[in-house]
């Protein structure tokens, strides 16, 4: 999930370290041929690139979670209440359909500063 950069800091190796309007933190180093970030090295180019943002791994990692366990209290909410209305079972459909639920959207819509 992308992110806007806030800030920098140092990290104990004084290597450059995003900080992330997610609460996220992210290394931005310059190590060619590998990583060309010769900006992050002048504190006007880290000031140029504030505001910009980065994929931030953790969120979609914490998102996913979230979404998955809001997706399994649902079902587990849905088949009770069925089970409790005298049914002879759960509604093939509607559980089905909250297994269904695209968990990437759900993901956005929660976490997501702006589209
Ligand atoms: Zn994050």
């Amino acid at each position: 999930m992308e992110q806007d950069i806030v800030g920098y800091h140092l990290d104990v190796e004084q290597h450059w370290v995003a900080d992330l309007a997610c609460g996220h933190k992210q290394h931005v180093r310059h190590d060619p041929p590998m990583v060309e970030r010769p900006w992050v090295l002048t504190e006007a180019g880290r000031a140029s690139r504030l505001g910009t943002r980065l994929n931030c791994k953790r969120c979609d990692e914490v998102g996913q979670a979230v979404a998955e366990a809001v997706r399994a209290a649902c079902y587990r909410a849905a088949q009770e209440a069925f089970e409790a209305g005298g049914m002879a079972g759960p509604c093939g459909a509607g559980l089905d359909a909250i297994r269904a639920l695209p968990l990437a959207e759900v993901m956005r819509a929660a976490l997501q500063i702006r589209p």
